[in-house]
């Protein structure tokens, strides 16, 4: 087994050998560059002789671990990365992580910058080691671009990586995920198939409920305000405007212009609440909040919205259903 000399890294990486020891060792020196992440993980496949008939799957958010688990039943272990109230945008993979990652047989990930860094290594191991992405079970045509004003100058489009909040659009990532699985492991294909197909139309049902409810808020009245720009696909698929204060990323801070035109804008619609987010900080929606007291509007927090990460395990918010259900009766309560 090689060992790793940090000096001289590109000698061994050749070599393409390590032990979890090494793993760890080198991490340990070496754990905030990105770049030495990718060649650890083409390093570390999984030992062959612990190989076992269960495969084992991480995906990187709950919301795709929780539809990896739907389709696989007990038939495979299911790892994910990033827990309750971690914010994708900011996520740096850990030492556990990075062990769990160079043990799996399939990574999964949404993609669409979602994982920042992370998702550009994850598409180089692809060549490597099976990595599935939700986003490209999904029509280009359905993304929603974030930089239209850019694009009109010749840009590229960069889109909203979201996707989840359109359940229709996330059914679709999740049909692709079912079948890659299916092809993936031959001897629980037929179940993993059957149990997409229950899935999938649990989703449909949840995608016609979410239409129906929000549909109740009388339209002048259907704006949700939120921490940052999460729930843009939300918007379009079950027509209630959003307004985010941070953008689309949560890596900015809103500006006082951001706050003093949403704070004009609560004033004139006579909006009843506004939303926090369990991955984001509420500072942001204070400084509104605030705002509006001092001109006379009163306004209240409608909730926390979960937004880029699931509620706790064990609890209804910490299944995708469910949180997308706590979501939708929030919104409606706090805007009626
Ligand atoms: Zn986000």
């Amino acid at each position: 087994m090689a060992s790793i000399e940090y000096r001289d890294m590109s000698i061994e990486v050749k070599n393409l050998r390590f032990t979890k020891y090494d793993l760890r060792r080198a991490l340990f020196v070496l754990r905030k560059s990105y770049f030495v992440l990718f060649i650890l993980l083409l390093g570390c496949g999984k030992d062959p002789a612990k190989k076992t008939s269960r495969l084992k799957i991480v995906a990187t958010t709950g919301m795709i671990g929780d539809a990896v688990k739907n389709i696989t039943g007990d038939s495979a272990e299911v790892f994910v990365l990033m827990g309750p109230g971690v914010d994708p945008h900011l996520y740096k993979p850990t030492l556990r992580d990075i062990d769990e990652l160079s043990d799996a047989d399939i990574i999964v990930y949404n993609g669409l910058h979602l994982e920042g860094k992370m998702g550009e290594i994850l598409e180089k191991i692809s060549l490597q080691k099976k990595v599935i992405c939700l986003k490209d079970g999904i029509p280009e045509e359905k993304f929603i671009i974030s930089n239209p004003n850019q694009v009109k100058e010749g840009d590229h489009a960069v889109y909203d990586p979201h996707i989840w909040f359109d359940i229709s659009i996330w059914n679709a990532g999740v049909k692709h995920l079912g079948k890659e699985l299916a092809n993936e492991d031959p001897a629980h294909s037929q179940l993993y198939l059957k149990n997409l197909s229950a899935y999938s139309d649990r989703l449909e049902k949840l995608d016609r409920w979410t239409k129906e409810n929000i549909a109740t808020v009388p339209k002048t009245q259907r704006v949700l305000i939120t921490a940052h720009d999460a729930f843009t696909y939300f918007g379009k698929a079950y027509d209630i405007e959003v307004m985010g204060l941070q953008g689309i990323s949560t890596v900015a801070e809103p500006g006082l212009k951001d706050i003093t035109n949403l704070v004009k804008l609560i004033a004139e619609r006579k909006i009843k609440a506004v939303f926090v987010e369990s991955s984001v900080s509420e500072k942001a929606i204070n400084a509104v909040i605030q705002g509006c007291m001092k001109r006379g509007q009163a306004v209240k927090i409608g909730g926390t919205l979960f937004s880029d990460a699931m509620g706790a395990k064990g609890t209804e918010e910490g299944t995708y259903v469910g949180m997308v259900r706590y979501n939708v009766r929030m919104i409606v309560n706090g805007l009626k």
